[in-house]
């Protein structure tokens, strides 16, 4: 989340200087050679002609974005499977400059180019009947390649509820201990210089972090003396400094990590992690700009449906052309793509598939419903410090100013936001409305879809209100010329839908997440705006902000914050839920083992299986997630049969598991998923189980 100041365009020389000190922060006059070099060394397993590809592979993955590129490189080290790539948008080569620069997320941002998908959610009505830009990531990379850069790891109370509420998750792929393995498989963690550390109030635990993963876990190479004052000024309003962020407990003030390789100060994502380096890979082919269509389904067969593939075009006019799977077709799409694509598939709510001209092949209800996001806003201050901002402006353009990316971060919990009174006021009054915000807030009147928001909403309620869990996140944006304190809501019960309109991927799905209609989430922002107030009145920093110019003091009422709330705020860019990850009579969309119900071989890995929002930026999860899900579907294919995470060893005979235990114990066969079956008879009750546990 940073502030979108588009300002000045870098001038050719300093343009000239990135592309050779970025790419060789020890450049000698070979550097042009070596760019060239280079960059054809990049493209080593991308492919620009599509005449190329191969007819089939064993592995299809749909979207070469952040999960999809960690899901080709890790199943392709496999060399008895084949695995295809196919990336609607751009290699992203033309741009790469601006990619790889951090600073440039802010001063020259990727964000509505030809690399954004530039959504609009449909008029919210809790924010004053506004359409709300979505920029999402259409790149190699994904959202990788053009985002913020946070990195945040979320708390372990979270993760172990998204276990909970799987009681089907008998294999334990989802509990903190398995996630935060894989999370912590995906990082290299960079120490700051210890100037940087001093000057900016950063500490950390080494040892929280991964040491030899293919993302850099880092922090800028320059700082400024305003991102010092954040967590002192922070522990007088009795929000703490944590020390170690990334082992469990994310909550507090705290410098957070950030995508940059120290060694040469660029953007790591997952591009540049996962693929660039790889050595040429015969069994990997990565095709940009080309658009997946819809699946294609194995016909005349009853029971689970098969797909044999998928169809891709490269624009809206092209002729399509198919692509056949040996094996899986997996999903990594994003929240937006996947769910809109297999809801042009025939699987999801049969009412809104037929209504878009779409033939049904399975009534998924889940697909698409439950959409929610991270709301945020911006209070905004004059300042006698210097900013990066004024050093942009200045013209300073050395690799470690470029490297400079806001990460002071605060996640509050909502006793601290409240008070003890007010907030067990609002979890009561939350509690009692359950029912009615079900019925209203999901139109299409499913009742798995409503049992699982109910779950969802006893879940934070219950659990995440009442602990040290951070309901609002509080950031510190120093990149224009003033100073930005801003509050993002981290567990929203506000969900939404999307659905198609068209059977035409190239046509945008109704996006609508039902920003701020709870009013606990109105309440939970109007708080945590109101303490990013008292921040700015808190020492230290408070001796270097000159004012407030946004809202200013003409909102100090609770009818005036709501109503500057409502015609000002926009998305943290953290959508998920369409594809939630929860038992089938909970509206799931896939199981514990990411296949979805009903298909014997389609998964889905992305950012769309979260059952609720995580109090974290959704990029390093995802990346954990990406790399459980390789695990879960190499060890399936290659005959691996348990989880080595797992505190228990599930039974490969438990008639208690659905799709988890009997996928990894087939040893290459198909997945045998029983619709239907008694298996989720069994999970029903352990949900029963488990939800009364919760209360
Ligand atoms: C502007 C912005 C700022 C953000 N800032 C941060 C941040 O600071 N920190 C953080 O942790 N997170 C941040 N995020 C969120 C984070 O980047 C995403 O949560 C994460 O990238 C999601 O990963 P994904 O793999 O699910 O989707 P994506 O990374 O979005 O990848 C999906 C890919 O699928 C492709 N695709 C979609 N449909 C099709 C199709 N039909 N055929 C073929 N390909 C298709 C897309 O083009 C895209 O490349 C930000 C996101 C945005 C947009």
């Amino acid at each position: 989340m940073w502030s979108l100041t588009k300002a000045t365009i870098l001038t050719l020389s300093s343009t000239y200087f990135l592309l050779t000190t970025f790419a060789f922060p020890n450049s000698d006059p070979l550097e042009t050679q070596q760019t060239r070099d280079v960059n054809s060394l990049r493209a080593r397993n991308i492919v620009s002609d599509s005449s190329a590809i191969q007819g089939s592979y064993d592995f299809i993955i749909v979207g070469g974005g952040l999960a999809g590129l960690v899901l080709a490189s890790r199943l392709s080290e496999d060399s008895n499977h084949t695995v295809l790539v196919l990336e609607a948008g751009e290699s992203g080569d033309a741009n790469i400059t601006q990619i790889n620069t951090p600073a440039d997320t802010y001063y020259d941002s990727l964000v509505g180019s030809e690399y954004d998908y530039a959504y609009q959610t449909a008029q919210q009505t809790g924010c004053s009947n506004r359409n709300i830009s979505w920029p999402r990531g259409k790149v190699l990379g994904g959202s990788s390649a053009i985002n913020g850069m946070y990195l945040v790891r979320p708390n372990e109370p979270e993760i172990n509820a998204i276990h909970s509420i799987n009681p089907n998750d008998t294999d334990e792929f989802w509990t903190w201990d398995s996630y935060y393995a894989s999370m912590k498989k995906s990082e290299t963690f960079g120490a700051p210089s210890a100037d940087i550390a001093a000057e900016a109030g950063i500490q950390y635990n080494a040892a929280s972090y991964g040491s030899s993963g293919p993302i850099h876990w880092s922090y800028p190479g320059e700082t400024f003396n305003l991102v010092g004052n954040w967590t002192p000024s922070l522990a007088t309003l009795g929000v703490p400094s944590n020390p170690d962020p990334a082992s469990g407990d994310n909550s507090g003030a705290y410098i957070t990590t950030s995508s940059i390789n120290p060694s040469n100060w660029t953007r790591s994502y997952s591009r540049s992690g996962y693929i660039d380096p790889l050595p040429p890979r015969s069994n990997l082919d990565i095709l940009p700009s080309a658009t997946v269509t819809n699946i294609v389904w194995k016909s005349g067969t009853s029971g689970n449906l098969t797909a044999t593939g998928v169809q891709w075009a490269s624009s809206s006019t092209a002729a399509k052309q198919t692509v056949n799977a040996n094996k899986e077709v997996i999903l990594a799409a994003g929240t937006i793509g996947t769910a809109q694509l297999l809801q042009l598939s025939g699987v999801g709510p049969s009412k809104y598939l037929q209504a878009a001209g779409v033939d049904v092949q399975l009534d998924l209800p889940g697909v698409g419903q439950r959409l929610q996001d991270h709301i945020s806003g911006s209070l905004i201050y004059g300042t006698n410090a210097e900013t990066a901002g004024d050093e942009h402006a200045a013209g300073v353009a050395t690799a470690e100013f470029l490297s400079y990316i806001n990460s002071a971060t605060a996640y509050v919990n909502l006793t601290t936001l409240l008070g003890s009174d007010s907030a067990s006021a609002l979890i009561s009054s939350a509690q009692a409305e359950v029912d009615s915000s079900a019925s209203s807030l999901l139109p299409l009147g499913d009742s798995t879809v409503a049992a699982g928001y109910k779950a969802m909403y006893d879940t934070i309620t219950n659990q995440f209100y009442s602990s040290n869990s951070g309901q609002i996140e509080l950031l510190l944006s120093i990149t224009s010329t003033s100073v930005l304190i801003q509050a993002a809501i981290q567990h929203p019960l506000s969900v939404g839908e999307m659905y198609i309109t068209s059977d035409s991927v190239f046509n945008y799905p109704y996006l609508n997440p039902n920003y701020l209609v709870h009013d606990a989430d109105l309440t939970i922002l109007r708080e945590g705006f109101k303490m990013a107030r008292l921040i700015s009145q808190a020492s230290p920093i408070s001796a270097y902000l000159t004012g407030e110019t946004t809202p200013g003091s003409s909102v100090s009422t609770d009818d005036e914050w709501d109503t500057w709330i409502q015609g000002a705020v926009g998305t943290e860019y953290h959508p998920t839920g369409t594809c939630a990850m929860l038992p089938l009579e909970l509206g799931g969309v896939v199981s514990p083992s990411l296949l979805v119900y009903g298909t014997s071989n389609v998964r889905v890995a992305d950012a769309s299986v979260y059952p609720f929002e995580l109090s974290s930026h959704l990029g390093a999860p995802t990346y954990g997630l990406a790399e459980q899900a390789s695990t879960i579907i190499r060890d399936y294919w290659n005959g691996v049969s348990t989880n080595p995470n797992a505190t228990t060893t599930s039974s490969s005979s438990s008639s208690s598991s659905t799709s988890g235990s009997q996928e990894s114990k087939n040893n290459g066969a198909f997945p045998t998923f029983a619709y239907g079956s008694r298996g989720i008879v069994c999970a029903t009750i352990a949900c029963l189980a488990g939800c009364m546990m919760v209360l």
